[in-house]
């Protein structure tokens, strides 16, 4: 095990201030590096103001922060790194800016020096190609704010040896981070299996499905995501989240799973970058829209018999309400030659809700009566495959097994790394199972069938696990 004592940061921006802040508080002495001068001072500010809003809460103790400040070192000139056992670049976000580095670093840093990257898009293996000894470079990739969130992607390039690896994961460990281990893949795991998040709530505004809140609602409450997808896209920033959607669609060869979103693009182009810039999806100066909850039927619509019929499907006297399984409401209606309400999966006390065009009026009411009853706060979207909460849950799933299938990271840190990196309610792996593989599957199927695009197609290891689930119940 390589004894790390020292650490050098390269870059003091965000993720530079904060990443320096964490390795001085663990005890170690940090060179702090940045081309500009004054993004070092700022970066010291930073800190200092952290560490003294700690003190004031008394979390931490005034000796224990001024120990944290003196390990603080600015450093103007690069070569001063080589006093360095661990390097975390966390400069611009661009290959040449990081290679420049590397080359220089290579040529500074003795060859035990561990050299890695916080980057969050640019490929390890490319940044180490050409480099004397490949084998110590690696991807360190934080979580902003790197002092508070947990999670650290350890990213292997194709050289990267398995005791740099160990090494880096163990340091995060003694940081009190929760290290995963993956390759080197475009997104990594987290801004990979992220993605159907983001890409299903565009997709639902884009054929206007529900307003913004009741798809945000639909997640959050509904689905029990910590905030709904666009409202996150607006705290992350338009620009920062779209750019990392393009950049995974590109590095797939324009995997359409992937697509970027035109009315994100437009939002981007218009300046509407979200919280940041007052204006995203929503308008952060005044109060954001209610959500359109059903007011509670007379109970006049109450149904004379509710019977459940098999997994999923009651029967309120001639109206079937349907646990989505990705066909539309109207589609059952056609093939029952009944009235049909499909409801989504209901994880919290919400219930989305869609109702076949068909329907008599008192028919969709008897449905959303029924589901008040049992305590359901009820919404009602446009008849739309999937619905809200299933079909995103089913895709995030799904891609979870393709990067498992890839050998991106083993079960347990993909899932460990949606829970900690974008604090999902449950792992993807772990809901899927949960959920059922052969209904994930059949979701699936249905969407792609009815899109015909290739964006739904499940992936192997999908069909895989749905079959061995048969297996087991037959
Ligand atoms: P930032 O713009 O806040 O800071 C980058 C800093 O790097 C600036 O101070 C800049 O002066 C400095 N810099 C640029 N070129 C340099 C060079 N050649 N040598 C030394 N310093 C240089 O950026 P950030 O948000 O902190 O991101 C830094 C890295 O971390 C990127 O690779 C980014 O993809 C990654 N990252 C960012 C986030 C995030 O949420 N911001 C999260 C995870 C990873």
């Amino acid at each position: 095990m390589v004894n790390i004592h020292t650490v050098a940061v390269i870059g003091s921006g965000t993720m530079g201030a904060g990443i320096a802040d964490v390795a001085a508080s663990y005890g170690h002495q940090v060179l702090l590096y940045d081309i500009a001068s004054d993004a070092i001072s700022r970066a010291i500010d930073c800190i200092r103001l952290r560490l003294a809003s700690r003190v004031t809460r008394g979390k931490l103790s005034a000796d224990a922060s001024a120990q944290i400040l003196a390990r603080l070192i600015p450093v103007t000139d690069i070569q001063a790194l080589a006093a360095a056992d661990l390097v975390i670049e966390a400069a611009s976000e661009r290959l040449e800016v990081k290679k420049a580095l590397f080359k220089q670093l290579a040529e500074i840093c003795p060859p035990q020096t561990l050299l890695t990257s916080n980057t969050s898009s640019i490929s390890v293996t490319a940044i180490a190609a050409d480099l004397p000894h490949p084998e110590r470079v690696a991807g360190l990739h934080f979580f902003n704010p790197a002092p508070v969130m947990k999670l650290v992607e350890v990213v292997s390039g194709l050289a990267t040896s398995s005791e740099a690896a160990d090494v880096l994961c163990e340091l995060a460990m003694n940081w009190g981070k929760q290290p995963v281990r993956c390759q080197s893949t475009p997104g990594f795991i987290v801004n990979r299996v992220a993605r159907p998040f983001y890409s299903e709530a565009w997709r639902a505004l884009e054929e206007q499905v529900a307003a913004p809140e009741t798809i945000d609602a639909a997640l959050r409450e509904g689905g029990g995501f910590p905030m709904g997808p666009l409202e996150l896209t607006d705290m992350i920033g338009q620009d920062v989240n779209f750019a990392v959607t393009c950049s995974v669609f590109n590095a797939f060869w324009q995997e359409r799973r992937f697509l970027p979103s035109l009315v994100q693009q437009e939002l981007v182009l218009a300046g509407r970058l979200g919280k940041k810039s007052g204006k995203g999806v929503y308008d952060w100066q005044s109060d954001r829209p209610d959500v359109s909850w059903l007011q509670t039927v007379s109970d006049s619509f109450s149904p004379m018999s509710a019977e459940r019929k098999s997994d999923g499907v009651t029967e309120l006297d001639e109206v079937l309400l349907v646990e989505t399984q990705g066909e539309t409401a109207q589609s059952l209606a056609v093939k029952h030659s009944r009235p049909v309400v499909v409801v989504d999966r209901i994880e919290r006390d919400v219930a989305v809700i869609a109702a076949a065009a068909s329907n008599p009026h008192s028919a969709t009411q008897k449905a959303v009566f029924y589901l008040q009853q049992q305590g359901k706060r009820v919404v009602q979207i446009a008849d739309y495959p999937g619905l809200l909460v299933w079909r995103t849950v089913a895709m995030i799933a799904n891609e979870a097994l393709d990067a498992l299938q890839k050998g991106v990271a083993s079960e347990k840190d993909i899932d460990t790394a949606m829970r900690l990196g974008v604090n999902y309610p449950n792992g993807p792996i772990a809901w899927g199972e949960r959920l059922g593989w052969q209904r994930v599957l059949a979701l699936l199927e249905n969407l792609q069938r009815h899109y015909g695009e290739e964006r739904y197609r499940p992936c192997s290891l999908l069909r895989q696990r749905a079959l061995l689930e048969s297996s087991y119940e037959s």
